[in-house]
């Protein structure tokens, strides 16, 4: 099948006539244009670094080494950290302007783009937490923000006495964990609060996947109870993955180019739509389609 800017066009605005929920669900690839690297792609973290990133990133290991899993984390922050979010990031954050409570921001992503580009806390879930925040690692509720006395942290810097003092749980004095969900680990509300991704996505009468590779379960499964619920699914996505599949075998559409070309031309349609509700002359379905989009394949 291939996509055309006519289908995209029919598909937004015939999910955004619904009237449910509009549930958009961002992974790695919405930050290349960032400058940052995705996990599992060509030249991904890791992808390039193999078992050694990987086995960092979990529970086992930071029990196990938390003085070297804090210093691979921080390290981390700091690529992100002089990262800053792009046309997509921007695009994103219009659209939750435009739609407010109908709008439910679920990211895969860690480095907060989506809030820097003025997502808010409210309708945006980071189902694998974020970069800056911490939590006590004996279980203390809460999470916290790391100290700025970590910013401009970088590989080969080592955790020391004063650092150690301030990586402490403000309750029990116990060594605090980065807030993330490592691999060896599992989604749950309290942290995550993946019940009200789910929620949201059960509710949904759109359903946008950006970026993400379909390798992590948890996005198949949101377009899943998205599909299910009827919503229109639509993938944005530069390569081929299996949530463009579901979305094609659920009657949605896919766009094959990269996040930050086509997510703005989403918010354009959005824009439309809801300018032009209540002035069937102007109805975005009754205008003709702009030809030169960069990603026209047809
Ligand atoms: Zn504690």
């Amino acid at each position: 099948m291939v996509n055309s800017p006519a289908g995209l066009h029919e598909a937004v605005a015939r999910g955004i006539e619904r009237g449910g929920n509009v549930v958009i669900v961002t992974g790695a690839g919405i930050s290349i244009a960032s400058g940052l690297r995705t996990y599992r792609g060509d030249g991904g973290l890791w992808t390039e670094e193999g078992s050694t990133a990987m086995a960092r990133a979990t529970a086992a290991f930071f029990f196990r080494k938390p003085e070297k899993s804090w210093a691979w984390h921080l390290a981390r922050r700091t690529e992100v950290h002089r990262a800053s979010p792009n046309d997509a990031h921007h695009a994103v954050a219009d659209l939750e302007k435009r739609l407010g409570e109908r709008m439910t921001l679920v990211t895969q992503n860690i480095d907060r783009l989506h809030l820097r580009a003025g997502n808010t806390p409210e309708r945006t879930i980071e189902v694998h937490g974020h970069v800056d925040g911490m939590r006590c690692s004996a279980g203390c509720d809460g999470v916290v923000p790391i100290p700025c006395e970590f910013d401009d942290w970088i590989d080969g810097d080592d955790i020391g006495d004063e650092h150690r003092e301030l990586l402490v749980c403000p309750k029990c004095g116990f060594v605090t964990r980065p807030h993330l969900l490592w691999f060896d680990e599992f989604y749950d509300e309290k942290h995550f609060r993946m019940r009200s991704a789910e929620r949201a996505a059960a509710h949904a009468s759109l359903c946008i996947t950006v970026g993400t590779s379909g390798g992590v379960p948890l996005a198949t499964r949101l377009a899943g109870i998205a599909a299910k619920a009827r919503a229109v699914l639509i993938d944005i996505n530069p390569h081929d993955n299996a949530l463009r599949h579901l979305a094609c075998d659920s009657g949605g559409t896919f766009v094959d180019g990269p996040a930050d070309d086509v997510l703005p031309v989403v918010g354009e349609i959005v824009d439309s739509f809801e300018r032009s509700a209540g002035d069937p002359g102007e109805h975005p379905s009754n205008k003709s389609v702009d030809r030169r989009s960069p990603w026209l394949h047809v």
